[in-house]
Order: structure tokens, then C-alpha cells, then sequence
């Protein structure tokens, strides 16, 4: 089993902290030739209105197909390219888009 180092606690709280909350990751994703693409299907759980997650403390037990964001997602390219998690990332694999554009601002979830 792979254990989780504290600098990875420490960017994973980081994370959690910059996370603008626009939803935009919470939309229906397939990989296709080793590349993420997103389709314009909402997860049944985001309030598109605010981009809050509906069941956010519970997602993993209600919606289990929920990714925890991880090193090994991220680098595989799960979140679109301006967000502020990877927007500095030299080289990023960006995924394919067919999400809104980004519209809310950052907020509590
Ligand atoms: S795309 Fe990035 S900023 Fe937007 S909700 Fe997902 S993790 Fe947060
Ligand atoms: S369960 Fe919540 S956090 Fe997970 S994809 Fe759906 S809306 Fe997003």
C-alpha cells in the first residue's frame, strides 16, 4: 500500500484551499486514447447554480465514482488547464472540454 507523505498532506491541504469552486470538474469525464475528455453532463450532485457539490462531506459513501483529487489525477490531466491547481504546471496534460466556461467565484462548500 502506497503511503502519503506529509508534503503530499501538505499540498493536498493546499488544495483544498484554492479550489475556486466553479464545479467545473464535476462534470461526466471518459479517457479516450490516454487523453480526459469531459462531456457538458453535470454529476447529478453539483449545484450548477453556486459549483457546491450537494452531498460534498458524503460524496465518497453517496456517489462513490467521486475522484478524490490525488498527485497521480492531477498529473494525468483531470482538471482543465486554468485551474488554479494546475495553471503554473509546465507541460500539462489538459483535458478536451465540453464544460461551461468558468463562472463562479470562490466560496465555502
Ligand atoms: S476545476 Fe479546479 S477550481 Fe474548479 S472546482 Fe474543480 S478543483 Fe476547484
Ligand atoms: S459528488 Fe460532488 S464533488 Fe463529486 S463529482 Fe459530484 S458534485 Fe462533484
Amino acid at each position: 500500500m502506497k503511503r502519503t507523505t506529509a508534503n503530499q498532506l501538505e499540498i493536498l491541504a493546499d488544495w483544498e484551499s484554492i479550489c475556486e469552486r466553479c464545479g467545473r470538474c464535476c462534470y461526466e469525464k471518459y479517457e479516450s486514447r490516454g487523453k480526459i475528455i469531459y462531456t457538458s453532463t453535470p454529476c447529478r450532485y453539483l449545484d450548477k447554480s453556486s459549483g457546491f457539490c450537494r452531498i460534498y462531506p458524503r460524496r465518497s459513501q453517496v456517489h462513490p465514482d467521486c475522484a478524490r483529487l490525488t498527485p497521480e489525477l492531477v498529473a494525468a490531466g483531470i482538471l482543465p488547464a486554468d485551474c488554479p491547481y494546475v495553471k503554473d504546471i509546465e507541460d500539462y496534460p489538459a483535458p478536451i472540454l465540453r464544460t461551461p466556461a468558468k463562472t463562479t467565484g470562490k466560496a465555502p462548500r
